[in-house]
């Protein structure tokens, strides 16, 4: 991966910079800037070094130009991080020479998500240089995070880019043993094939949230109304079986938080077991499964953590997770946490500074695990 110094001296030129800046907006004002402070050490870097900025964003999925997705409420925010003007321009032929410049949504381009490669060498021609920091978009290959780099003369992965990657190597190639990994979240299919590659790498598997179900119907349990993708009940059962469960490394929550239905007015249950009764939903790990895996942290030196435990926006289904984000804290080992949602239950009980790293792209983290191709990353590798 080509780092920011293989740029050599870039003093009064222009960088292309690939940023992530899809971060929610409401009424018109960023709600949550983290994702967008996490590249100031690149902006500031670039900047220091004398270059003029050009960035270039995605923000959510316009189907035209639609004004709710222009980035002019990211834009605004971005000139204050940086205490600088940022200007918005929505013509790629006039770029003015300002010494930041923000693009329009890239995806107002519609060439942007087919990796269109007459939009990629458009981009490639509106600077000198190309830097990537968007690494949670690098699963992806589109003209502006692969297409591109194939018509620009200097390309390099951004500091935030190259932390993320270094770091999910680091764990997969190098973990300190114990090495734990905790799944959670609701998108089960998304996640199985992560949870194989852990079956290989991992000491210790922790299964928890709505991917707790498929697991205990492929061993028979009755779950009630609980959420479960029936594609996913297939591969649990294939992972309990390469696992020899119960005898291997997957965890399963012994006892269950229940409810009625998701939401704060729901009548609540703790359930001393695992067969969910007809009416009822699994929305948490229960008290025993907490205490054991707050262990099972405590006695790992490595953790990576994707996915939340339980349901943790409603404050009755929070404990779980709760639990686990404060034992990583705690920990003084190498704790890493990827996933949109996790990451946000880690920001939302204030504990996010206090773990080794957390990953501003959780499907290309888990597409990186996996072993999967990124193209984003590809293309800033000499092979
Ligand atoms: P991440 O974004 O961290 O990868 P996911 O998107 O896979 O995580 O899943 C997050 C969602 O899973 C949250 O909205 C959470 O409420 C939900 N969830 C967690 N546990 C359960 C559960 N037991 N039942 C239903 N939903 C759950
Ligand atoms: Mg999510």
């Amino acid at each position: 991966m080509r780092t920011l110094d293989s740029l050599g001296d870039i003093e009064g030129k222009r960088v292309f910079v690939r940023v992530d800046f899809n971060v929610p907006v409401h009424e018109g004002k960023v709600r949550d800037d983290a994702r967008m402070r996490r590249a100031l050490p690149t902006l500031e870097e670039l900047r220091d070094r004398g270059a003029k900025l050009l960035l270039v964003s995605h923000f959510g999925r316009p189907k035209d130009r639609e004004p709710e997705f222009s980035l002019a409420p990211v834009a605004e925010r971005t000139s204050k991080l940086l205490h600088t003007d940022v200007e918005l321009v929505d013509d790629l032929d006039n770029i003015p020479d300002g010494d930041v410049v923000m693009l329009e949504n890239i995806r107002y381009e519609p060439g942007e998500t087919k990796n269109d490669s007459e939009l990629a060498e458009r981009l490639a021609g509106l600077a000198d240089y190309y830097v990537n920091d968007a690494f949670g978009t690098s699963h992806r290959a589109h003209a502006s995070t692969e297409g591109v780099v194939e018509f620009v003369e200097h390309s390099a992965a951004g500091l935030l880019f190259q932390s993320e990657v270094d770091t999910i190597r680091l764990i997969m190639n190098a973990p300190k043993r114990p090495f734990l990994a905790i799944m959670g979240g609701a998108k089960v299919t998304d996640k199985i094939g992560v949870i194989e590659t852990f079956l290989g790498i991992a000491d210790k598997i922790l299964i928890g949230g709505a991917m707790t179900t498929p697991f205990l119907r492929a061993l028979g349990h009755s779950i009630g109304d609980s959420l479960c993708e029936d594609d996913g009940v297939e591969p649990a059962r294939k992972a309990l079986e390469m696992d020899d469960y119960p005898n291997g490394k997957l965890i399963l929550p012994e006892d269950l938080v229940i409810a009625d239905r998701l939401g704060d007015d729901a009548e609540v249950q703790m359930l001393n077991g695992v067969d969910v009764p007809d009416g009822w939903m699994q929305l948490d790990i229960g008290s025993r499964a907490r205490t054991r895996y707050v262990a099972e942290i405590r006695e790992s030196q490595t953790i990576f953590w994707n996915g939340p435990i339980g349901a943790y926006e409603y404050k009755s289904f929070a404990a779980g997770s709760l639990a686990i984000a404060q034992a990583m804290a705690a920990h003084q080992g190498t704790t890493v946490v990827g996933g949109g949602d996790s990451g946000a239950a880690m920001r939302e009980f204030g504990l996010s500074h206090s773990i080794t790293h957390l990953s501003t792209g959780g499907g290309a983290s888990l597409k990186l695990i996996e072993g999967s191709p990124l193209p984003g990353l590809d293309a800033l590798t000499d092979h």
